[in-house]
Formats: structure tokens, sequence, C-alpha cells
């Protein structure tokens, strides 16, 4: 006989010996299979793990037969789901844990876990019940299906979206706002870690040797240009770390570029009207933040947001100040506008925080446990 024949034949009838109870000779027949056909050793050795596990109740050793399993198809789901399965019925959370572990690093197992622990809950006695094995079947065979007709099914969804834009549109929508939490956490990251290697690279910066990260910027050294501002705008930020960092910091880029705070930046373009701003710090006071009063670092900020929207309106600092005096000095309009560094302005843009009030509820921490 056809040793793949026979075997998928000794896999039906172990089933059949699974359903009438007769699980020692169910686990004869996978011994077989796992010592002669390596195709479906795999298979074999998660069913067998399963009869151990529930009927023998012995998770180690059904786990050594998982351990196995994975060395065939490692972190497969079907295997990692088992593993799962059994340290839960363990309700050793901590081993657990460490095969969530393992299950994100394969994004698509999140959603089976998920489901997974939500029938747990309903079988605390960790039974697989029969339905989820069958989920779990299909699932398997939904993968399978894709590998197979990969190009045609991608065909389709392509066909699919063309023919329902508005509705796949609105869809997409929902997702991405459920992804965006995700993407703002992954992006801070991303950033952090890009600053962290510009820092190491570049140093503090190269006035002040401010070394907050939220107060830094990349400056060219060699300044102007039109040209250059434009790409600079195409690459601001973090995107001309990434750049660097796919460089992978080379040397040559300490000539051409350095990293300034913002304040020291903005003192590199002195204001040029500078009776008006004299006027306002009286009025406004210094940085609300910083209490910094340097007329240079400093600007206007929209208490109410909306800054850039504003701006296009209402006018811009020194026009925007001028604009204020006519009306008198108001004093209602501290409620609108104050003056702010360009330092805890940015900071409060781009982080929504500035590190000078972090600092403050630091000290006040302090103080309080003292
Ligand atoms: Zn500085
Ligand atoms: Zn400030
Ligand atoms: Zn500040």
């Amino acid at each position: 006989m056809d040793s793949k024949y026979f075997s998928f034949k000794m896999f039906r009838y172990a089933i059949k010996l699974r359903e009438t109870k007769n699980y020692e000779e169910a686990i004869k027949l996978y011994d077989i299979i796992i010592k002669t056909d390596p195709k479906r050793k795999y298979e074999a050795l998660i069913k067998k793990s399963r009869i151990v596990f529930k009927i023998n109740k012995n998770p180690k050793e059904a786990l050594n037969l998982l351990i196995e399993a994975e060395k065939i198809q490692p972190l497969h789901f079907y295997a990692l789901l088992e593993k799962a399965l059994i340290y839960q019925s363990l309700k050793n959370t901590l081993k657990y844990s460490l095969t969530l572990e393992e299950a994100k690093l394969n994004n698509m197992l999140k959603e089976d876990i998920s489901q997974m622990l939500k029938i747990l809950k309903e079988d605390p006695d960790g039974f697989i019940i029969e339905s989820y094995e069958n989920y779990l079947y299909k699932k398997l065979k939904d993968r399978e299906y894709y590998n197979k007709n990969q190009e045609e099914l991608c065909r389709k969804t392509r066909d699919y979206r063309k023919n329902n834009l508005a509705s796949v549109k609105i869809k997409d929508k929902i997702r991405q706002e459920r992804n965006k939490e995700n993407r703002r956490i992954k992006e801070k990251e991303r950033r952090k870690q890009l600053w962290k290697e510009a820092i190491n690279f570049f140093g503090s910066c190269a006035k002040c040797e401010e070394t907050r990260r939220e107060f830094l910027e990349i400056d060219h050294i060699n300044g102007g240009g039109s040209k250059k501002r434009r790409l600079k705008k195409e690459l601001a930020g973090v995107n001309l770390l990434a750049k660097f960092k796919r460089l992978n910091w080379p040397e040559y880029l300490k000539k051409e570029y350095r990293i300034l705070c913002h304040n020291c930046n903005s003192l590199e373009n002195p204001k040029k009207d500078l009776k008006i701003w004299q006027e306002a710090l009286e009025f406004f006071g210094p940085c609300e933040c910083c209490k910094t009063s340097n007329i240079n670092v400093l600007c206007v900020d929209h208490i109410k947001g909306n800054g850039t929207k504003r701006r296009k309106t209402e006018g811009n600092g020194a026009v925007l100040l001028k604009r204020i005096k006519k009306l008198g000095w108001p004093e209602e309009i501290k409620e609108e506008y104050r003056l702010l560094c360009q330092n805890c302005n940015q900071s409060l843009g781009y982080n929504k925080y500035c590190p000078h009030q972090k600092d403050k509820i630091h000290e006040k921490e302090d103080t309080e446990i003292k």
C-alpha cells in the first residue's frame, strides 16, 4: 500500500478509536505515524499530545510532544495554541505569558489566542471542545487555501475594493482608528530611539548643551538656501534622523549638521522689531512655562490651539502683536494668547507636554515624599 495513503487511513482510524474512547490504541497509531511518515509527523505529534494531556493528564509529556512538533514547524499556530492551552489549564500564568510572547512574534496568533481564551473561560477544565477543534482545523485549511490561491485572492480583493470603494473606505477608517493608538505608541518609541542615537552621535545642543530631546532639532551648519530648507522640510526631524541611521551615522555628517535646541536655533535669527516684542513682554510676561525672557526666543502661542490655521488669518508674531497693541493691550486677550519660548512651545506642540512641567511634577513628588 502507498505509505501516504496508509498513514491517512491510520489517521481516520485513530479518530474512530478516539471517538470510542480507545485512547491507548489511538496513541499507538500516532506513534507509528510519527516514526514512519515525516510529512504527517507534525500533525500526529499534536494529536497525540492532546490525548496525553486530556486523557492521561500528563501535561509535561504533552508539552514535550508539542516542543518536538515545533521543531518541525516553528511558531506554527497549531502547536503554539495547544501549548498555550496546556499552560492555561495548569493555571500557570507565568508560563502562559511566555507563550503569549511567542505568539506576539506571529501577529496572526493574537486573534486565535483571544478566541481560545474566550472558549477556555467557558470550559475551565481545559478540555478542548469539539467545535474549537473544527475552528482550528478550518483556520489551518484557510491558510493552506490562501497560500495556494494567493494570486487569485489578491486579485479578487483588488476588484472588490474597486467596486465597493465607498464602504471599503469606511471600513478602512474604522480599522485605522483602531490601529491609531498602537501606531502612535510605536512612532513615539521610534522617535525616542532615533533621538537617542542622534544625541549619542552629534552630542547635545552645540551652543547651550541642552540634552532633552524634546527641545532639540537638527540644524544645517552652513544654513540658508531655500533649496536646502525645502529639503529640510521634506525630511523634517525624525525622518532626517532615520536617513542618517540608514547611512549608519557616517562621520562626514558632523561637517554638515549639528544639534541645536529650538531656542538656540531661533537666536540665529534675531528679531527685527524689538520694540513691539519688548512691549509684549511687559504685557504678557516671560515664557509662561520656563520664564525665559529673552525676546529672541519668544513666540506668541495660541492657548486654545489651532495655531497654524489662525496664524493665516490673524498673522503671526510681530504682526499679531501690533494688532493687539492697536486694541490697547486688553487684559482678556491673555486668555487667548501667551508668550512661550521656542523650546516650550515646540515641545508642547509636538509632545503635548513640556519637560519643564514633568520636572516640576517630579520635584513636587520628591518634596512630598520628604
Ligand atoms: Zn541650546
Ligand atoms: Zn520656555
Ligand atoms: Zn517648558
